[in-house]
């Protein structure tokens, strides 16, 4: 209170003040002021503490008051000062003389669209606003779009990030030196200069000393307040590790605040960084510090709180103000900006790094968040805006950096709120990065600042993760940063080289082989053999530094590849780094000798499943890639011995990667099974495409490197001696493997699997020639083969490619380049997305061992081309595909095919399979031989074909293999046991392959005969002649065989494809949607041929006999008739409310208690619509089914605590058959007038004589038509009895399921709970059934359907069933009840002055009034034992009174428009009788209605408003009547109007209604008609037109970025004016809603629920469709529960959408499917698309949907 009153006092005399100062005045005297300064902090230390933080709102948005004030009486006489001129002049002045940046310079807002040309951008982080992109040359261009995540801007006008087009329209720079002269002149002239360098030095160090104040309690000096009170401030600051609730709840308990205020704090906390949470004396604010630190200390460190004076705070606030306002002054003149960056800049008393700038930068991490924004945005409007200033700021930036690095990893808040962030403006220009690298050597200390981070390692010196403590790990985490820097100051890479660059580079290069060093051989893995291993190890650490430094270690070869020097240097140094890293590799054993096929070769042991393995070998790795660059240059070519190749031991190269690669086999191999999951993620990882560049890729290239400089034979026989192999092939007797059963299967398997790997890597070695260096290629040619071969699996989407190829360092896979030369694009249809296929021309390029496939890959791929190869006819060899010639430096590869160990092998592995039943060979084994000695063969083909004399070929593999085999298995050639595995019986799979390679060593046969012969011209691959015949006739033979094949397989096919269609078939009969039945029902014949002409109503009416209905229970399979008295059978269904129809969404939810059901407003704003799936059963078996549905749901809540899709409490339920959801049944009734055989009474009660008595007042107007139902009516009521009940016509059973729909219909549409007594029951079940039929007519209309015959069956027997429940349901309610109801509903078109509360009609929905008193009638009728004809035309009086009512309705409303196309001829009955009627109104209305004199035009909005009326009405006459419809309706087209009329018994001139029976309005004038027709209601709210326009989800731009933008300025419409995290848009209303999001949580039925939600029981009662912008995702909502996500309608140029947004290719909507959610709405299914979604995949049902 105290406060309070203080404040008060405060503020008033403020208030006086305000009025006795003067700006300007003030100015002056500081003029005149000999000391600057101390006259401007003694003005500061007066008003600062008077202004701000007066209340105990202190410390942050102020209010309107504080800002006056503060720019009246602090800022104005600064401007003043500063411009020796009035302030808003002298500041237009400046603009005027401003030459403004030729930098755009926009600041990207958190979620704003930015844009990036994947052309001409200098790398990924140079991107442009929204304004700039449609303004440049660059939208033409492939684009990238992405959502900023705040801070960073726009890079257009900057000549270094883009390789083209650097400037927009608005940034181009134009007549730039004619305005440059005249700045110049404009600063020169003014002493302004000298001023503002002043004014500037002063306030910025105001602001510097402030911001960076750490008293609490004191205040520099001069700016101590004149007095100083007891007011403190508890200010409560933002840290990371503390989540939302622990705030909040700590505040609740330390400062006695609601949770709603806490949630408040916490919110402001979060944003600004502090917020203040008690102001008071200093006791009181100490009191609830040290509360909270308790509180929060127990876990974590606690959250940081201080006591603060209130001077502090205000001075501190101001001075955020202060760089605001500097930050504002120098947007309006250049000059003013340089002089800003001068004084920021200029070196301070404590000389080197000590200037303003560099106290801020180095104070950062001290900060809170919001002074870190306010002087970070400064920063960026004036240092980063100018070149020259840019690049001295960033000298400082590096001179600061380990400092500043040091700190960010120290800190907590994320690096979007740290200076080190901006390291991205500076760093990724190439020029300053060039300079920074060669002036302040900026890489090395990147490195060594990172290094220095980890200081955790192991005896060896390397980095050892698994030690680390969380705190440890969270440090690491941030580290990580740091690469990020290295990576943008390596992105460019230098078209040049300065010595000093030179030597710079290699120093950093130094820095980056000691970070690998520590690297190199990290987490290393011993097998574990016996026990399982007891705890996964760490990995994932290593892992991620590996992923991280991929991208640096290719950029680091890709600039070693400028320049010949920097490389040979490089490779020196790596060189070295690994001889170190080596250094006790063979640990001083005694080699050991290795003898095989006349070769021997010494190495040391070691075995990869005893010893220490690691998969981390960066060192090697790097060697490998450096290699593969020097075999690229002219050096190698020309002269190799100049390389520094000759320090290489070829076997100390290959050792490690081959380790490596032995460890991935056993692995595969089974053998390190109890070393649990960590090693099989390792290994994944390391061939995973997101590492394998920098892993597996350059461990093969390090054996390729190797093999290639070694005998072969050596090579191979280290190999097999790493994969413990070497005792079987060296074994005398080796080719009778396993005869003696010593060893063990398991033994056995685990060789074989090894066997298979080590031939893999062998085909690998000398096959993969893909990489520029290995091969004579282009990096073009790689991305080719991998898409081949990814394509070659199956069809695939863009972005399944890209995800199957390695990035490069600016996120480009080269895809685009290539894509299109070797596949066709197909398009998406309305689901799924566009695929590639790969061209025929393009299989011969398979490769079956392409290195990067997966075991998986590798199947399917075989799989897909043997299928496709059968298919066109071929034999189903896979052969290797014909490879590119080697380079110089690996040409010696080829000679491991044919080397002799090779040969040993292959004939060893031929002979096991020649013998089968040892057990110890494999297919796969067999398949790799046969492929090796395919490419053995093909190499020896080309190097024939290549070559001119048979001379030079050295490659003669054909002699080889025709040599016997090694003594002493003298078995045979490989040759000979080719030709004998020919026709082997258990090798059927692999016999096109050995027909393919015996072809080939014919040929080559021949080839070498024919060269040695002619020895000039060399075959092509055309056969010998004397083979051609025999050859022809074989093939002749094999292709017919072939043929037959083919068609028994397609025979096979073609059933098996019938047997699944058929199931598919009847599948989707239940579960038939509109449009998948269009094309069926369309076909089929019309249901009912007949002569006589079709009428649904009245006592003409046709059909409706009396059919018998079987209907067969899907639970039981019982056949059962549909009858009144018998079992009952019901239809399982779906009630929900709805708000599809609504034309008026800002009518609030009924009030449930209250609210009079009997009359639906015409803006059909609620409304309960019911669906079904169509499936029967008996009532006894759902029951027991739903009973059986709750026990199990209880059994499992209590078990797993999980939820199921569907909602048991609630009466949900899944069909049994097709899994809809459904909530209730509706009881299959027959057909209504057959129930009339049960009324049999012959008394009448009370009602009966009102009704009588009204039902007169309108029958009798037309007693000439229907005679015989007057004559019933006239007969006088004999002995009414009071008590009398009519009895009920249907059995216990039926009885008990009417109740149960109509109790569902009330739960659902009125949200209560069930209440049988409640009148308003058998209402809700009409009122379902009159909205269900409107529904479904104004879809039929919006789907250009005709109106019969186009309903999927499931939807017609729902209309029926819910027709004649309608019809009924008035039994299972008190007769007075319905009588009551039909009382009112027809007053309300007859006025009838006992009745009250009859509305306005044009407060009245007609067709819900039509299907109301149509159904009400019934139970009148019960007590009449008069005949159906009765019914039929009191149906039929209802139906012409209500028609003419809604032709009333209609002319009322609709004539406001003036038309302008006057069509004022002739005019005929129609519109005569029309102006007629009009006339008649506005003579009784006094005139209200506008004057029209065109009846053309009325009697048009007449019929246009009518018609859905009278087509929902002839939908419910149909339905109730089964009167089968005219053929007319049946299709689309001419005559409808005619052939509807007629069909519900009407004259095509509706006029005539009201013309012909004229007394019908008559009472409907004559009483009180103003008050009957406009109550005042009419005139408050806007009624409805006629027709109404069917409800569409809102309009979607075509470009998503339109959104992006649209929602990056929406903000949270609570907490003032922040921008909001998750901003959705509601497609039903257009409106944007701030979702999952504290701030915007409100309370619904005493639970918080998001924004989403609470706006789901406003919009759409419970139902809401969403656009969550930022994730491009569709949200389907339902209830508080249920939800699910939807592929959004917009889609890039390959087909696919983006959810998340990850991808970034430019996305546009595709109307088609936009439409197709707009259709799932309007059917009322996006309930049922929740269950299925959640059904489908259960983590959905996780979600807690009720926060959205
Ligand atoms: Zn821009
Ligand atoms: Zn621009
Ligand atoms: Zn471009
Ligand atoms: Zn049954
Ligand atoms: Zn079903
Ligand atoms: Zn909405
Ligand atoms: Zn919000």
């Amino acid at each position: 209170m105290a406060a309070a009153e203080s404040d008060r006092d405060l503020s008033s005399a403020l208030c006086s003040e305000f009025l006795n100062f003067s700006a300007k005045d003030t100015a002056a005297r500081w003029q005149q002021a000999p000391e600057l300064q101390a006259e401007l902090y003694q003005h500061l230390a007066v008003y600062v503490p008077r202004i701000f933080c007066l209340g105990p709102s202190g410390g942050g948005g102020g209010g309107q008051r504080e800002e006056l004030a503060c720019q009246l009486l602090l800022l104005a006489p600064l401007e003043w000062l500063l411009l020796g001129a009035e302030p808003s002049a002298g500041l237009a002045q400046l603009q005027e003389n401003n030459q403004p940046s030729l930098l755009c310079g926009h600041v990207f807002k958190v979620g704003e669209p930015t844009y990036s040309c994947r052309e001409c951008a200098a790398d990924p982080t140079c991107v442009l606003c929204m304004q700039c992109f449609l303004g440049s040359v660059h939208k033409e261009h492939r684009y990238r779009m992405t959502t900023s995540g705040g801070g960073g801007f726009c890079d257009c006008g900057d000549t270094e990030a883009w390789k083209k087009g650097p400037y927009c329209h608005k940034h181009e720079p134009n007549n730039r030196d004619t305005s440059q002269e005249v700045r110049r002149l404009h600063l020169s002239v003014s002493d302004m200069v000298v001023r503002s360098y002043s004014i500037f030095s002063i306030i910025l160090k105001y602001a510097v000393d402030m911001l960076t104040w750490e008293q609490e309690d004191q205040l520099p000096a001069g700016l101590e307040p004149p007095e100083k009170g007891d007011t403190y401030y508890c200010m409560l600051f933002n840290d990371e590790v503390h989540t939302y609730e622990q705030v909040i709840y700590t505040l609740q308990k330390a400062v006695n605040c609601s949770q709603k205020e806490a949630v408040s704090f916490a919110t402001t906390v979060d944003r600004d960084g502090r917020k203040s949470v008690r102001f008071g004396d200093f006791q009181f604010c100490e009191q609830a510090k040290s509360v909270i630190v308790r509180n929060t200390s127990r876990q974590s460190k606690p959250l940081r709180v201080q006591v603060m004076h209130s001077s502090v705070v205000a001075h501190q606030c101001f001075a955020l103000k202060a760089l605001g306002w500097l930050g504002q002054i120098i947007q309006y003149s250049d000059g003013l900006r340089r002089v800003l960056c001068q004084v920021g800049l200029q070196k301070g008393p404590e000389g080197e790094n000590s200037s303003l700038v560099d106290t801020l930068m180095l104070c950062d991490s001290k900060m809170w968040k919001g002074a870190r924004n306010v002087y970070h945005q400064l920063l960026m409007n004036s240092l980063l805006m100018d070149l020259k200033y840019k690049k001295l700021f960033a000298i400082q930036f590096a001179k600061n950096y380990e400092r500043l690095q040091s700190d960010y990893v120290k800190d907590d808040h994320d690096r979007e709120f740290s200076i080190t962030d901006l390291s991205v403006q500076m760093f990724t220009v190439p020029s300053l990065a060039r300079m920074l690298m060669v002036e302040e050597n900026l890489m090395t200390t990147i490195i060594r600042t990172f290094v220095d981070h980890l200081r955790h390692r192991d005896l060896q010196g390397r980095f050892q993760f698994d030690r680390y403590t969380a705190q440890q790990a969270f440090k690491f985490r941030r580290v990580q940063s740091l690469i990020g820097d290295l990576k943008y100051v390596l992105i460019s890479r230098p078209a040049e080289w300065s010595e000093q660059l030179r030597e710079k580079f290699l120093e950093g290069l130094d820095a980056f082989l000691e970070l690998l060093k520590c690297m190199q051989g990290m987490d290393p893995v011993v097998r574990q053999v016996g026990q399982h291993i007891e705890m996964e190890p760490e990995w994932e650490a290593a892992f991620t530094l590996q992923m991280k430094l991929t991208h640096i270690i290719s950029m680091i070869q890709e600039w070693c590849a400028t320049d010949e020097c920097v490389l040979i240097e490089a490779y020196k140094k790596c060189l070295c780094a690994l001889g170190q890293c080596h250094s006790g590799l063979p640990d001083g054993e005694q080699p050991i000798s290795l003898s095989l096929a006349g070769h021997s070769v010494e190495t040391f042991r070691y075995q990869v499943s005893q010893d220490k393995v690691s998969i981390h070998l960066p060192v090697c790795r790097l060697l490998a890639g450096l290699h593969v660059l020097l075999s690229k240059t002219e050096l190698a070519s020309r002269f190799p011995e100049q390389l520094p190749l000759g320090e290489l031991s070829p076997p100390l190269l290959i050792e490690l990667p081959l380790r490596c690669l032995v460890l991935c086999a056993q692995v595969h191999a089974g053998m390190w099974r109890r070393n649990g999951f960590s090693l099989i993620n390792q290994i994944y990882y390391y061939h995973n495409v997101k590492c394998r560049v920098e892993m597996f890729d350059k461990d093969v290239i390090m054996l390729q490197a190797g093999a290639s400089m070694m005998d072969p034979n050596h090579f191979l026989m280290i190999v097999l001696s790493r994969f413990e192999l070497f005792h079987i092939f060296s074994s005398a007797d080796c080719r009778k493997r396993y005869r003696d059963d010593e060893i063990t299967c398991d033994v056995v398997q685990q060789n074989n699997t090894l066997i298979e790997e080590m031939l893999h890597l062998i085909i690998m070695v000398v096959g993969e020639r893909f990489v520029a260096g290995v091969g004579q290629v282009e990096p073009f040619d790689e991305v080719r083969r991998e898409i081949i071969h990814q394509l070659s699996i199956r069809p695939m989407a863009h972005s399944e490619l890209v995800k199957a190829l390695p990035e490069n360092e600016n996120k480009e896979t080269g895809l685009e380049r290539v894509i299109d030369s070797v596949a066709s694009f197909r398009k998406p249809g309305v689901t799924g997305r566009g695929l590639y296929e790969l061209r025929a021309e393009w299989t011969k390029h398979f490769n079956l061992y392409f290195h990067h496939y997966s075991r998986a890959d590798q199947s399917k791929a075989e799989e897909a081309q043997r299928k496709l190869r059968r298919q066109n006819g071929d034999d189903s060899a896979l052969p290797p595909p014909a490879l590119p010639p080697l380079c110089p430096l690996f040409a010696s590869l080829v000679n491991l095919l044919q080397c002799d160990v090779l040969l040993a092998v292959e004939g060893a592995v031929l002979q096991w399979a020649v013998e089968p039943s040892g057990g110890g060979w494999t297919e796969s084994m067999l398949q790799r031989v046969l492929h090796l000695v395919g490419m053995a063969l093909l190499e020896e083909q080309q190097q024939l074909e290549n070559s001119s004399g048979d001379d030079d070929v050295t490659f003669n593999y054909t002699s080889k293999i025709t040599r016997p085999g090694e003594a002493p298995s003298t078995s045979g050639s490989v040759l000979a046991l080719l030709e004998s595995l020919q026709n082997a019986p258990h090798l059927e799979v692999h016999k096109d392959m050995i027909t393919w390679i015996l072809k080939m060593v014919a040929n080559i046969k021949t080839m070498r005969e024919r060269s040695s012969c002619s020895s000039t011209v060399s075959t092509s691959q055309g056969q010998g002649p004397e083979e051609t015949v025999r050859d022809k006739d074989k093939a002749e033979r094999k292709r017919k065989a072939e043929m037959a094949r083919l068609r028994r397989e397609k025979i096979m096919a073609q059933m098996s494809e019938m047997q699944k269609h058929f199931i598919n078939e009847n599948k989707e009969l239940f579960q038939q949607s509109l449009e998948e039945l269009e094309a069926s029902t369309s076909a089929a014949p019309h249901r009912m041929p007949r002569v006589c002409k079709a009428v649904c109503v009245g006592p003409r009416r046709s059909g409706g006999g009396d059919r018998r209905q079987l209907v067969t229970c899907i639970l039981c399979q019982e056949e059962q008739e549909v009858r009144g008295q018998g079992r009952a059978m019901v239809l399982a269904a779906f009630v929900q409310r709805s708000t599809v129809l609504s034309k008026n969404r800002g009518r609030a939810p009924p009030n449930p208690e209250h609210h009079d059901a009997l009359f639906m407003h015409p803006d059909l704003a609620f409304g309960t619509h019911t669906a079904s799936c169509g499936h029967i059963m008996h009532a006894t078996c759902w029951q027991r089914y739903f009973e059986a549905v709750q026990l199990k749901e209880q059994r499992r809540q209590q078990r797993l605590r999980v939820h199921t899709s569907y909602d048991v409490e609630n009466g949900e339920f899944l069909c049994p058959l097709c899994e809809c959801l459904s909530n209730t049944v509706i009881p299959l009734l027959p057909h209504t007038h057959t129930l009339h055989r049960y009324t049999h009474t012959h008394t009448h009660t009370l009602h009966r004589y009102t009704h009588t008595h009204t039902l007169h007042r309108y029958t009798h107007t037309h007693t000439h038509t229907h005679s015989a139902a007057d004559r019933e009516d006239l007969a006088a009521p004999e002995g009414f009895r009071v008590d009398f009940i009519p009895p009920n016509p249907f059995s216990s059973s039926v009885r008990e399921m009417i109740t149960t729909f109509s109790t569902a219909t009330y739960k659902v549409g009125l949200k209560l709970n069930p209440n049988e007594q409640d009148p308003r029951v058998p209402v809700m079940s009409w009122a379902s059934c009159a909205y269900t039929m409107q529904a479904i007519e104004r879809l039929l209309v919006d789907e250009d359907k005709p109106l019969f015959g186009s309903l999927p069956c499931r939807q017609d027997d729902c209309l029926s069933s819910l027709a004649r429940f309608g019809s009924a349901c008035w039994t299972a309610a008190p007769p007075s009840t319905t009588h009551t109801h039909f009382i009112r509903l027809f007053a309300a078109l007859v006025p009838d002055s006992q009745v009250e509360n009859t509305p306005c009609i044009l407060d009245v929905d007609m067709f819900h009034l039509l299907v109301y008193s149509v159904l009400a009638y019934n139970s009148v009728h019960c007590l009449d034992q008069s005949g159906r004809a009765v019914v039929d035309s009191a149906h039929l009086h209802l139906l012409h009174l209500i028609t003419v009512a809604h032709l009333v309705q209609i002319l009322l409303t609709s004539t406001t428009e003036e038309v302008s196309m006057d069509q004022d001829s002739g005019g005929s009955e129609e519109e005569e009788l029309t102006c007629l009627l009009y006339n008649t109104l506005r003579k009784h209305l006094c005139s209200v209605l506008p004057e029209v004199s065109s009846g053309w035009h009325l009697w048009r909005c007449v019929k246009a408003g009518v018609l859905p009326f009278l087509r929902a009405a002839a939908l419910f006459f149909h339905h109730l009547n089964s009167a089968p419809p005219p053929a007319e309706l049946q299709v689309a087209g001419p005559g409808q109007w005619e052939a509807l009329c007629s069909y519900l018994s009407l004259p095509c001139n509706l006029l005539q209604l009201y013309q012909s029976k004229h007394t019908l309005l008559e009472p409907l004038k004559t009483s009180k008609p103003h008050h009957f027709l406009f109550p005042v209601s009419c005139f408050l709210f806007p009624v409805c037109r006629f027709p109404r326009e069917s409800n569409r989800l809102i309009d979607l731009p075509d470009d998503y970025s339109a959104l992006i933008n649209q929602a990056s300025s929406f903000t949270c419409p609570r907490s003032g004016g922040d921008k909001s995290r998750a901003p959705t848009l509601c497609l039903v209303c257009g409106c944007m809603l701030c979702s999952q999001s504290y701030c915007c949580q409100t309370e619904l039925d005493g639970e918080d629920v998001g924004a989403c939600t609470a706006h789901t029981f406003t919009c759409g009662a419970g139902l809401g469709i969403f656009l969550r912008v930022r994730e491009s995702q569709v949200l389907f909502l339902a209830g508080k529960t249920k939800g699910c996500f939807y592929p959004p309608p917009y889609l890039d140029d390959y087909g696919e959408t983006d959810q998340g947004l990850r991808r970034g290719n430019p996305l546009h909507l595709c109307p088609e499917r936009y439409r197709k959610i707009q259709r799932l709405w309007r059917q009322h299914g996006v309930t049922e698309e929740i269950g299925h979604a959640q059904e489908a995949n259960q983590t959905l049902v996780g979600i807690d949907w009720q926060h959205l």
